[in-house]
């Protein structure tokens, strides 16, 4: 089967005729059909680039020629990389976890303190004015003292 250029009537490869393209690859016949309807249907954007990589026959062309195969398929078993296999999805990346204060937001020496009040039998209001008066610099206040008291000890 031989085609003919839609453009400049040259006759086209016959590989390149096989792949549906109907119009050379001369410079003139590209930039006049490159964008043409089959091309524009699946354009992602406007760019030449983005075109390149749209065209559904020049993929399928590279597909054929197992561009595809060695890239796409490190995730498989690497042997059934068929021709016309559609290319896998790629990987979502898993979404970032939020980060977790995994230590308590209060020092050893404020627990110790608060362990040593309540061990005495102080309440949490009892522990806050006793820290007020002994150790100011911990600034223990009843909050935190409920809040150390209601922590697993570490
Ligand atoms: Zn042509």
């Amino acid at each position: 089967m031989s085609t003919h250029c839609v453009g400049c009537g040259r006759e086209i490869a016959a590989e390149r005729a096989e792949l549906g393209y109907t119009y050379c690859t001369s410079p003139a016949c590209q930039a006049e059909y490159r964008r043409g309807p089959t091309v524009t249907a699946v354009a992602v954007n406007k760019s030449g680039d983005a075109y390149r990589v749209a065209d559904p026959d020049e993929i399928a062309a590279r597909a054929a020629a197992g561009e595809f195969a060695t890239k796409n398929t490190g995730l498989g078993t690497g042997h059934e990389a068929a021709p016309h296999e559609t290319v896998p999805a790629p990987r979502r990346p898993r979404p970032a976890r939020p980060v977790r204060q995994a230590r308590p937001s209060w020092t050893p020496a404020q627990e110790k303190i608060v362990r040593l009040y309540a061990e005495m039998g102080l309440s949490p209001r009892q522990i806050a004015e006793r820290a007020r008066q002994n150790t100011p610099r911990l600034a223990v206040t009843e909050a935190l003292a409920v809040r150390i008291l209601s922590s697993p000890r570490r």
